[in-house]
């Protein structure tokens, strides 16, 4: 219960249907790879094996979960499978996803990617009329509504369940005879559907079908149910008011690179957000810098734009997880340390721009800035491809309540005083807009318009 003080999980959900009987778990394995950036603590996998549903979940990255014998008992031609971030609290196995029940209706697995804004208020109203809940997820209070009693067939329950949902979710389902893919009004957390041979796959970030050598069809669209099964795919919408809003901060910081959405590659939107920044923000320097490797292609893009020669001023530690998506403050202050090392041949006597994509916190950014003055540069000019982050997300990124967003209570002179930089910079939200090529975007961390109401319990619970 404790956990609903505390915004939660950043996902990614993988599905694989109609393969050869061997190779369902091992696919989702490798997807579930791609997609590790989105969520480190947990790992699992459901997969079907002759009707029947089984998995496996752990705590750790996927590699640590699934031995190649815990693979081989898996044994089946379609799965699901999901990777898991969370915060402190709620950081337990017991809290691993996929979830998997056997209800009146059979079996079900469900793995969900986002966070439900109303998902206080179900919960309430099931644990009044009876319900017991075995972990902190929203996830849960879905398959407790899809549990509930109604008449229909399991598309018809689904659809009405989706119905009172408010929030993000994108959605992996697996049942005996079906996989399937849901995604809400909104559209806030990606999920596209692939085939590979005679089957198909879904996944939260395309980069996922290339490791498995699926090809990308679509995406999943705002409001939409996919349903395949041996019938191949039937779609409907589950609500006529759909107005896509998808997370802008998909494409400035948290898929990777090689990932794909309305057609644009990630890397190449970043790209264009680095030029943007080089436009507005222009500065005399020696050198650019990526602050690795996240900030690589804004980096590049800032470089070409400037004519000021991109630089390795720091190599990256990539044995460790991504600093952002770690569950405690501790934690995240380890990591910062042993992660990046400062190149002092680089950067000594240098003006150097460092290109970032954010600054949450702010104590990431003056740490960096103090190592890169230890090691001998002359300036440091701070260039973030994004507007100043104000406004906690209630959509499922962990970014902190405004009280520990230092934008939601600085202005740009102060924090580029408690930086100790010699200049900071943010790009404009016209200029990330123009990058990003539209403007169905969610951007309330940004201007503080979200675009679904949520309950005022979830804004207190944020100010906490
Ligand atoms: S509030 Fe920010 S991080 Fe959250 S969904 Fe909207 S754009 Fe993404």
């Amino acid at each position: 219960m404790e956990n609903y003080n505390r915004p939660r999980e950043a996902c990614g959900v993988f599905g694989v249907y109609g393969v050869d009987e061997e190779l369902a778990s091992t696919i989702t394995y490798f997807g579930l790879f791609a997609l590790q950036h989105r969520g480190q603590e947990s790992a699992g996998i459901v997969v079907n094996t002759n009707g029947k549903l089984h998995g496996h979940t752990g705590m750790g990255l996927a590699g640590e979960v699934f031995t190649p014998e815990i693979l081989r008992n898996l044994k089946g031609n379609s799965a699901i499978g999901h990777v898991r971030y969370s915060t402190t609290g709620s950081s337990n196995a017991k809290n691993a996803q996929p979830i998997l029940v056997d209800y009146a209706r059979g079996q079900l697995a469900i793995g969900h990617n986002g966070n439900l804004v109303n998902a206080r208020a179900l919960r309430d109203e099931l644990e009044a009329s009876g319900s017991i809940f075995q972990t902190t997820t929203d996830s849960e209070t879905i398959i407790h509504l899809l549990a509930r009693p109604c008449y229909g067939d399991f598309s018809d329950v689904l659809t009405k369940t989706l119905r009172r949902l408010r929030g993000a979710f994108s959605l992996t389902m697996l049942t005996p005879d079906s996989m399937i893919g849901a995604r809400d009004p909104q559209g806030f957390r990606p999920l596209a559907i692939g085939k590979l041979g005679d089957g198909y796959v879904l996944a939260s970030e395309t980069c996922a079908f290339d490791l498995v050598g699926a090809e990308f069809i679509r995406e999943v669209e705002p409001g939409e149910i996919v349903i395949i099964n041996e019938k191949g795919i039937n779609s409907h919408f589950f609500r006529k008011d759909r107005k896509k809003a998808l997370c802008i901060f998909e494409y400035i910081y948290f898929s990777r690179p090689d990932s794909i959405f309305d057609g644009k590659t990630c890397h190449v939107v970043r790209r264009e957000l680095g030029r943007q920044l080089a436009k507005e923000h222009p500065v005399d320097a020696d050198i650019v810098i990526a602050v690795p490797d996240s900030g690589n292609s804004a980096t590049l893009g800032f470089s070409q734009e400037s004519g000021i020669p991109f630089e390795f001023g720091f190599i990256r530690n990539h044995y460790v997880g991504r600093t952002f998506i770690s569950p405690t403050q501790v934690e995240r202050d380890m990591k910062v340390k042993v992660k990046l090392n400062v190149l002092p041949d680089v950067v000594r006597d240098k003006r150097v721009v460092i290109v970032d994509d954010s600054i949450i916190r702010g104590t990431t950014t003056l740490s960096r800035i103090v190592e890169l003055k230890k090691a001998g540069a002359k300036e440091v000019h701070v260039r973030i491809s994004c507007p100043p982050t104000k406004c906690p997300c209630f959509y499922g990124v962990d970014f902190p309540t405004s009280e520990r967003l230092i934008a939601a209570n600085h202005s740009v002179e102060e924090i580029t005083a408690f930086l100790d930089a010699d200049s900071l910079g943010y790009l404009s939200m016209n200029g990330m807009l123009k990058a990003c090529g539209g403007k169905d975007f969610c951007m309330a961390c940004y201007d503080g318009n979200y675009p679904v109401p949520f309950e005022e319990q979830v804004v207190k619970n944020a100010l906490e």
